[in-house]
């Protein structure tokens, strides 16, 4: 069998990829008991006396480089700063390999640096460490980077994607299907006439005001396979089922038009600047005003409850239920 863009796209058909040839192959996984590759959440910790350290790598082969709301080199430090905080991990710095295409621009490598640094410093995060490599125009799309990141955390203070629990409140940081429908509809030639953006941001600053209000029991950022991806992931680690309002869940008019227009899912694309959270009941309204207050936070919305059992279920106007599923892959290639 050979690769397809399925195996790269979120979703379940790059799950069973990751499981079978590439989990199957590594024999040491987690260091001092620390979460490792196996859990596949969005980073590694490593206990290192009172902290844990965490660790988390990511390549981007984003198509365009540069798309309304972002570039590659926004999304390359963003995407790796907002695993890290995914983890309840303040983000402290990334490395950056670059692999660039014979003939590329330097002026575009300098404005994808340049936007790598705005987005680093949003963040205080530093870029510590890089690598640059040449290929033959032939053999690459014009530039690939790839960015690890390293945050800390205190001991028992990590945040995984597995430990929602029955009676917690689901929270979104904002409108759904922002980054994939907008890099879609510029694909397709809508260009920038609609006002539809990447959300691309670093998620640090809406991070660090949740945990310091208390009661967020797991986090995941909604990335490839979109937020449907996400919630089932949570769910399905964590052994418990999940009841969406589907009112409550912000989307953008224009992502609803797009959508509409292409035929795709906005639950099922990318979101390269949200948070898909659970809370204890007793904390979520106080852990809403906080995330509230940050400038990527003011449409964040709860969005429903966990609850025994074991699917996600979107409950529609008067009375209505569907399940939501995990997609096969999400529907949008090469948006990250
Ligand atoms: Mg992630």
């Amino acid at each position: 069998m050979k690769i397809g863009m399925n195996h790269g796209a979120g979703g379940a058909v790059m799950e069973k990829l990751i499981k079978d040839t590439i989990l199957e192959n590594i024999s040491k996984t987690s260091v001092n008991g620390g979460v490792g590759l196996d859990a596949l959440d969005d980073g590694a910790t490593i206990p290192v006396g009172d902290y844990e350290i965490v660790v988390t790598t990511d390549g981007h082969t984003v198509n365009p480089l540069f798309f309304p709301g972002g570039d590659i080199g926004r999304i390359a430090a963003a995407g790796t700063i907002n695993d890290v905080s995914m983890m309840g991990a303040k983000p402290l710095c990334i490395t950056n390999a670059m692999i660039v295409a014979e003939g590329f621009d330097i002026d575009d490598m300098d404005r994808i640096m340049k936007s790598m640094d705005s987005t680093c410093k949003e963040a205080d995060v530093a870029v510590v460490a890089g690598d640059t490599k040449v290929i033959e125009s032939s053999k690459l799309d014009g530039i690939v980077i790839v960015t690890t990141g390293v945050g800390i955390a205190k001991k028992g203070e990590i945040i995984k994607d597995s430990t929602l629990e029955p009676g917690d409140k689901i929270i979104v940081t904002g409108s759904i299907g922002d980054h994939g429908m907008s890099l879609m509809s510029f694909r397709e030639g809508f260009g920038f006439e609609t006002d539809l953006k990447s959300d691309c941001a670093p998620m640090w600053g809406i991070v660090e005001k949740a945990l310091k209000v208390g009661g967020v029991t797991a986090m995941k950022d909604p990335t490839r396979g979109g937020f449907a991806n996400a919630i089932n992931e949570m769910a399905d680690k964590s052994g418990v089922g999940v009841i969406l309002q589907n009112d409550a869940i912000p989307i953008k008019r224009e992502v609803h038009a797009v959508s509409e227009m292409l035929g795709i899912d906005p639950f099922e694309v990318a979101n390269e600047g949200k948070v898909v959270m659970g809370v204890k009941a007793d904390k979520a309204d106080e852990v809403l005003e906080a995330i509230k207050t940050d400038k990527y936070g003011k449409d964040a919305a709860i969005v429903g409850e966990v609850v025994e059992g074991e699917k996600v279920i979107i409950e529609t106007g008067v009375g209505g239920q569907r399940i939501l599923e995990t997609p096969i892959a999400d529907p949008v290639p090469r948006v990250c």
